[in-house]
């Protein structure tokens, strides 16, 4: 007999080419599966077997926590792209970026001070930052909102600790640190600062700088990440904190993330760069192009960079569209936009306004289609309306 079509939920019909009028585009999570497609080019290069005698101990020769080969490889890795510094700098794992991001607050905030580290961030921020400072309640640091408030604050007595996002998530700028006072130190969150969001203006050359396997091979669920410190104190201190806290990272996805990061540099090491930055460029255009005759709905805007890595003008790819409600009556605009069926991540987490929403880019390609499609269909009826 002929085969049955099993449509996924947003399609119908005999050949599952209708897209189904209840679809729901969920695009909440920031999920990089927009990779999947260039691991299962690489399915053969990219597998690994273990056996099972294989790195049982606790510690690599020479009683380290951490491999000596992915250290190297990383290492490469920013040189080939060029977008940080190594030269100089120590070098932490932690369980995913997120075990790193506490880890360096920590690390900067002074031991038993009778006045805590002031932790802040520019809005909009990844909200972590907060959700992770206000969980820990330590009587070192305590989370203090928006960086701006403390530009010009003359209280030298508390340290202050900013966290720089760049790119931003949620709205892909290039963040810059906004507080320069003395007393005040950066957590730079280079989650995003590789080519498939971005331009890469220069090498980014900061005293604390996080990266993470999850938005640049797309494993989040390998729970891999690293700093690059420059004080030896404070590297120190990190070490201390996921020694304490976990006894290093699992030693098996040290050697995931090592086989995942030889096949990056694989070849002319350009093709996962070229790859990603070609899909989150097609899907920005298509976005932008859907809402550019909308006067409902806005996202923000993101200037062409120059890319050391690809020496030329790279046209925008974030990782996230920044939308925005433009009219009084949509000013739950993430209500609007779910009555419509698409989930996105209301404003007021990033510490804006109800007025706008996170839509993730970095999703499957499905995904990306009903999003599109919803978006489409929700701009068409606004031109019934006129
Ligand atoms: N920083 C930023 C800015 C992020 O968006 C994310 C993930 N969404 C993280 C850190 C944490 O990622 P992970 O723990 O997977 O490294």
């Amino acid at each position: 007999g002929s085969p049955v079509c099993e449509c996924n939920s947003c399609f119908e019909g005999p050949d599952c080419s209708q897209f189904s009028p209840d679809c729901i585009a969920d695009v909440d999570s920031g999920d990089p599966l927009f990779l999947e497609p260039f691991w299962m080019q690489n399915a053969a290069s990219s597998a690994m077997l273990v056996a099972g005698w294989h790195r049982m101990s606790y510690a690599f020769n020479k009683k380290s926590l951490i491999s000596q080969v992915l250290e190297n490889q990383i290492r490469k890795l920013h040189t080939a792209v060029g977008n940080a510094v190594t030269q100089g700098r120590f070098i932490v794992f932690g369980a995913g970026s997120t075990q790193l991001l506490n880890a360096a607050v920590y690390a900067l905030s002074p031991d038993n001070s009778s006045a805590p580290a002031k932790v802040v961030a520019s809005f909009p921020f990844y909200p972590v930052y907060q959700l992770q400072t206000d969980f820990f309640r330590s009587k070192d640091f305590q989370f203090q909102g928006d960086a701006s408030l403390w530009e010009n604050n003359s209280d030298s007595t508390s340290n202050l600790i900013e966290f720089v996002t760049a790119p931003n998530n949620p709205d892909g700028q290039l963040n810059k640190a906004v507080l320069h006072v003395p007393y005040a130190k950066a957590i730079h969150d280079h989650a995003y600062y590789w080519p498939h969001f971005t331009g890469i203006p220069a090498p980014a050359d900061e005293d604390v700088m996080v990266f993470t396997l999850s938005k640049l091979t797309g494993h989040a669920g390998t729970r891999f990440g690293w700093a690059l410190i420059k004080d030896e104190a404070v590297y120190q201190r990190m070490s201390t904190y996921v020694k304490l806290n976990s006894l290093g990272v699992s030693r098996d996805p040290q050697l995931r993330a090592y086989k995942l990061l030889k096949v990056v540099m694989e070849g002319s090491g350009r093709e996962i760069f070229e790859f990603g930055h070609a899909t989150m460029k097609n899907r920005w255009e298509k976005l932008s192009s859907a809402l550019s005759v909308s006067k409902r709905f806005s996202i923000q805007d993101i200037a062409p960079q120059y890319c050391t890595f690809f020496q030329t003008v790279r046209a925008a790819s974030p990782a996230y569209a920044w939308l925005r409600c433009e009219r009084e009556e949509d000013k739950e605009c993430y209500r609007a936009l779910k009555k419509a069926g698409i989930i996105g991540r209301d404003g007021t987490l990033f510490g804006a306004g109800s007025s706008y929403v996170r839509l993730s880019l970095m999703k499957t390609q499905d995904d990306f289609d009903m999003l599109l499609h919803q978006i489409k269909k929700l701009v068409a009826e606004e031109d019934d309306m006129h």
